[in-house]
């Protein structure tokens, strides 16, 4: 909504005229009405009197289950006052878990807990919104025969002395996804004490499915293995990106230790320091997203190609800034039985650009394709290269030990998410025509150093994708179209 700072009374005239029509709408019809409430449910049962709220690791989902209840008493002090103030944690997890370390909870009490899915729950109280175990008893003469199984078995702790128990139930709102509401109760003999407090709870849901779909994730491609060769700063920002976008393995491919030289260009930060970029990036991105598993090969990518990886693959990301090993890379992607994208992706140096080159096993279109001149006579230089050939543009800071190509984080940033976007279309769209795509830097830094770029850098501006596209594959090439 965008509000005009100008008209006031105008603004204010028409909010209360369009409340008012909400809410005509809603009396006229009770059903639109109850499934307005029904998808605020949880909402308004945060707003009941002395609601708490925790965290849960059970997935909402629709299978009937006994769920861990962890509970830690903790004295806080409030604002202002210096007053302190006891306040109960409370955190929910799959039966006999243990408590997710990012919920920094330790040593807690655990109790036991009841999770069902209900169609339909019985109508929370409104006036006074007070919950009782009357809302307990609507729940039981809900329940099915295998419900009041657990339901009983859920009570049958409690014997002669009081026990705390959470009931949690979920139920589908009309508006999508469910409602998920929950009920700290006392019990003894196998009963509800209606004497003693029902209080009302709810949850932040931190589970894979949830924060997946919430984020903006693809549920889709939680099935996904993607492989990435080259865990440097382009293949990091890479693997990062496919991981944020739902992607739900990964198999990370590097030989290289990861290094103070490699801090401000990676994903990976100084604590990881002499750890194998591969495992860093396993611990790094595991814990950032949840649900996702990487598995590492500490190896050339020559000697992981040579092993029978490709069986379960959905893809491959090829980020190791060797031209001369990624073509003869690209040769033996040809030979692989099963359709399967692959892109190539590299950048150029100081502030010129980047490159992304889709291909797939099968068919027309191959790494190669690149690398012929005009007459399609073999070449040392591809097609998109933006530098022209043999100038040096490497630096060293502390001898010949450190030689690297100067460019920045922003740079390998940029082209990590090109390459990955690239892979993703592929993927998502089932799409196999070879596609070349890149990004045009300034040039300042470059220029400022004296380096010479090509006429394809300063025409790309003005190329599209596709054109680029065009002129790029579609020659002859030995490798992938036929033999010249
Ligand atoms: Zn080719």
């Amino acid at each position: 909504m965008s509000l005009d700072w100008e008209r006031h009374s105008e603004v204010v005239a028409y909010t209360f005229l369009e409340a008012f029509s909400q809410l005509e709408k809603w009396t006229a019809d009770e059903s639109i009405q109850k499934s307005e409430f029904f998808n605020e449910l949880e909402a308004y049962w945060n707003g009941l009197p002395g609601a708490l709220r925790g965290r849960s690791a059970f997935e909402v989902d629709e299978v009937d289950r006994l769920i861990t209840a962890h509970v830690k008493d903790e004295v806080k002090k409030a604002d202002g006052t210096g007053e302190r103030k006891k306040v109960q944690r409370w955190c929910f997890t799959e039966r006999g878990a243990e408590i997710p370390k990012v919920f920094f909870v330790d040593s807690a009490q655990t109790k036991r807990g009841l999770y069902l899915h209900l169609p339909e729950v019985p109508s929370p109280p409104e006036f006074p919104n007070v919950l009782t175990a009357d809302f307990l008893e609507g729940v039981r003469a809900r329940l099915s025969v295998s419900q009041l199984a657990l339901w009983t078995e859920f009570l049958s702790t409690s014997k002669s002395t009081s026990k705390q128990l959470v009931l949690f139930i979920s139920t589908p709102r009309a508006a999508g996804g469910r409602s998920l509401i929950g009920v700290v109760f006392s019990a003894k003999d196998h009963q509800v004490q209606s004497d003693q407090p029902v209080t009302p709870i709810t949850v932040r849901r931190q589970t894979a499915a949830y924060m997946r779909e919430r984020g903006g994730a693809s549920l889709d491609l939680l099935g996904k293995h993607v492989a990435v060769v080259g865990c440097g700063a382009v293949g990091s920002f890479v693997a990062d990106t496919l991981a944020s976008a739902g992607v739900g393995r990964l198999t990370l491919v590097d030989f290289d230790v990861f290094s103070e030289d490699n801090v401000f260009r990676h994903v990976l930060d100084e604590r990881y320091v002499g750890f194998d970029k591969v495992w860093g990036l396993k611990i790094r991105l595991e814990q950032q997203y949840p649900g996702l598993k990487v598995d590492c090969a500490v190896k050339h990518a020559q000697d992981w190609l040579c092993q029978d990886v490709m069986a379960d693959l959905d893809g491959v990301v090829l980020a190791i800034g060797s031209p001369t090993l990624e073509r003869l890379l690209s040769r033996r992607f040809k030979m692989v039985q099963r359709q399967l994208p692959v892109v190539f992706t590299w950048l150029e140096a100081m502030d010129l650009g980047g490159h992304s080159v889709l291909t797939s096993t099968r068919g027309e279109g191959c790494l190669e394709c690149l690398y012929r001149d005009e007459e399609g006579a073999q070449s040392l230089l591809p097609r998109t290269a933006f530098l022209e050939q043999n100038q040096r543009v490497t630096r060293n800071l502390t001898g010949c030990a450190s030689v690297f190509v100067p460019y920045g984080a922003l740079q390998a940033r940029r082209t990590g998410l090109m390459a990955a976007d690239q892979l993703l279309g592929a993927i998502t769209h089932g799409t196999d025509a070879p596609a070349y795509q890149f990004w045009v830097g300034t040039g300042t830094a470059a220029q400022a150093q004296g380096l010479k770029t090509t006429n394809w850098w300063r025409r790309a501006p003005s190329v599209s994708q596709s054109e680029a596209t065009a002129s790029v594959f579609g020659r002859a090439c030995k490798h992938c179209r036929g033999h010249v």
